[in-house]
């Protein structure tokens, strides 16, 4: 089928939700999810969003900036940064006038807490900084602003699987999407299409993030020759559960808690003497590791203590619940009595689709691409930099989703209905047809596991370049062997094992951008620690990277960073 709309919107997690709901209203728009919005990874996020509301001790917006700039190792666009720290407050009391639920202070003020890397005056302490509900804020925040979208009315497609953008003489006539309900592809035409499709915490063996964050939004924009930013820093969160990688919220420290090595000591004094536990993710992810490579593991396991035992029960039933709960169930372990055994855990990409602060996507010049916008985790705005700050990027997702409607509704009188080349999704319905005919070729799974255990083993918290060059070999013979999968599944209704076959193709060329860049980049910066280039080297590297697939391979180039307030320091805690 063709269906028609001035604006769509590809991802309903908050990104997506927030563009949407500020173009409700004043131009046709419609949304399209891969799985049920409601069921979007921002439905996830556990430890709050982060604003200077000054509710329990003074803060400013200006220190908000400065701690975003630094926790990104200097790599932030520093008017972005802006933007974020400035417009939090605004878009906090936005999200409380929808109805968010958030934990309140006896005043009954919104209530703030601590987390890694926001401090007080220029990095003197920590700061309470951070809004929450208890440990699920993303799940409140989100069901406020899907009940917000339905209310508006916006048309959703839940369960529609976005194979493909389909562009013409460089601008956006539509896209093509698979129904899962039924297995038809159809098109869609529309004059202005948003990605926001969230991260791809998937490429990696262990993560925090859903099984449906593979990065589809940013593949298909690779796919066309546009490039990908700063795709070399990907977050690894400190605290993920010892051998799965769920996460526990970096709330935990900021209500308290310690983590400690096998001799029982609370090591990060030593790696940041001013505010310890509660130093930025790349920092304390590096401090784990080399307490276990230096036999200061727990039992001599990959793993080191999160102790939460002195917080008491009732801290950890109103503010830690659903982590309590977690470690309960999957450890058998009670957080107010034993410490719970912690790893880093893949989290979140910095890089993605280059944007401008309005959300309009970039090519390699720098020019805008008519119709094409992104916004939240799947977009690099260069906001978080070389290292994004915790509850800072719910904040990303709310100030430069609206941001990112309102440009749509701005450009989109300048936007014509372009038409397609012969019916697009013609093509796609035949290639899947034949992806479901072959029956000779290896199951995605196999492949996927592959994928996911060199990316750990190579392009994790630290790198060298013989395993990065071992990683970018191993890629591109997984993505020739990729070339002929055979899908189990021959069914028309809800076949997900096509959508992992499908979801593979869009992993392998996104591992492989992130080994590439991250072997180009010769230096160590934010959550990029090259083990034979441990220093950050501003004289060359102080830029983002860029890199698109042409004919002649893959081109990476430089672009500069806006410097505006804060010079480059030496980064210490
Ligand atoms: C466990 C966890 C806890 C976190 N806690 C916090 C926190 O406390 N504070 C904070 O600031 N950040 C937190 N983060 C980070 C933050 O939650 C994410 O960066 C953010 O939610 C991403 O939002 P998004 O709107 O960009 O995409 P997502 O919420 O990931 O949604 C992606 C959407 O895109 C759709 N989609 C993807 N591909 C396709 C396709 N091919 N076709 C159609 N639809 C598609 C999906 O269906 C989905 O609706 C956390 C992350 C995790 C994983």
């Amino acid at each position: 089928m063709v269906f028609k709309h001035d604006v769509l919107i590809v991802g309903a997690g908050l990104a997506g939700l927030r563009a949407a709901t500020e173009v409700a209203g004043k131009a046709d728009v419609a949304l399209l999810s891969k799985v049920y919005p409601t069921r979007s990874h921002s439905g996830a996020a556990q430890g709050g969003i982060a604003a200077a509301l000054e509710n329990e001790e003074p803060d400013s917006w200006e220190w908000h900036m400065y701690d975003t700039v630094k926790g990104g190792d200097y790599l932030t666009d520093q008017n972005a940064a802006q933007i974020l720290a400035g417009d939090a407050i605004r878009a906090v009391y936005e999200l409380e006038h929808m109805g968010v639920p958030f934990n309140r202070t006896p005043e009954g003020k919104i209530a703030q807490r601590c987390f890694g890397g926001h401090t007080r005056n220029f990095g003197e302490a920590p700061v309470k900084r951070i809004c929450y509900a208890a440990d699920r804020s993303g799940r409140v925040i989100m069901d406020t602003l899907y009940f917000e979208a339905v209310k508006k009315g916006i048309k959703i497609y839940p369960e529609f699987h976005v194979l493909d953008l389909v562009l013409r003489d460089g601008r956006v006539a539509g896209l093509v999407a698979y129904e899962l309900a039924t297995g038809e592809v159809h098109f869609f035409q529309a004059r202005a299409i948003l990605l926001a499709t969230g991260g791809f915490g998937k490429v990696f063996k262990v993560t925090s993030n859903a099984f449906a964050s593979t990065g589809d939004g940013p593949a298909l924009v690779y796919r066309r020759g546009l490039p990908l930013e700063d795709m070399e820093f990907v977050q690894f969160h400190p605290t993920g559960i010892r051998g799965l990688g769920v996460l526990i919220t970096e709330a935990a420290r900021g209500e308290g808690g310690i983590l400690r090595n096998s001799e029982g000591e609370r090591f990060m004094e030593r790696y940041a003497p001013t505010i310890k536990d509660l130093a930025p993710r790349d920092m304390v992810s590096r401090a784990i590791y080399t307490e276990i490579a230096q036999g200061r593991g727990i039992d001599g396991q990959d793993c080191v203590h999160l102790d939460l035992t002195h917080l008491g029960e009732k801290k950890l039933a109103e503010r830690l619940s659903d982590i309590s709960s977690f470690v309960k169930i999957y450890l058998g372990i009670d957080p107010a009595k034993e410490p719970i055994p912690v790893h880093p855990t893949c989290h979140y990409m910095m890089g993605g689709i280059p944007v401008s602060t309005e959300g309009m996507v970039e090519d390699e010049t720098g020019s805008p691409v008519p119709g094409l916008y992104a916004a939240g985790e799947c977009s690099c705005i260069s906001l978080h930099g070389a290292n994004r700050l915790g509850c800072n990027s719910l904040l990303d997702l709310v100030v430069f989703g609206r941001r990112a409607g309102k440009q749509i509704l701005e450009n989109l009188d300048r936007l014509p209905w372009i038409d397609p080349p012969e019916a697009p999704q013609r093509d796609w319905a035949d290639r899947i047809r034949r992806l479901l005919e072959n029956s000779k070729g290896e199951r995605p799974v196999v492949i996927r596991r592959e994928l996911q255990q060199v990316m750990m083993d190579c392009c994790s918290v630290f790198r060298e370049q013989k395993g990065l060059e071992k990683a970018i070999q191993t890629i591109a013979e997984l993505e020739q062997r990729a070339s002929s999968i055979s899908i189990d599944n021959r069914g028309g209704r809800f076949n997900t094992d096509l959508m992992d076959g499908l979801e593979l193709l869009n992993m392998l060329p996104l591992a492989q951008a992130i080994a590439a860049s991250a072997l180009n980049r010769t230096e160590s910066r934010g959550a990029h620690s090259r083990e034979d280039y441990p220093q950050r080297d501003d004289e060359h590297w102080l830029a983002h990277s860029l890199i698109r697939k042409t004919d002649q391979g893959v081109l990476i180039g430089a672009k500069p960073v806006t410097i505006t307030r804060f010079q480059p320091k030496p980064r210490t805690y």
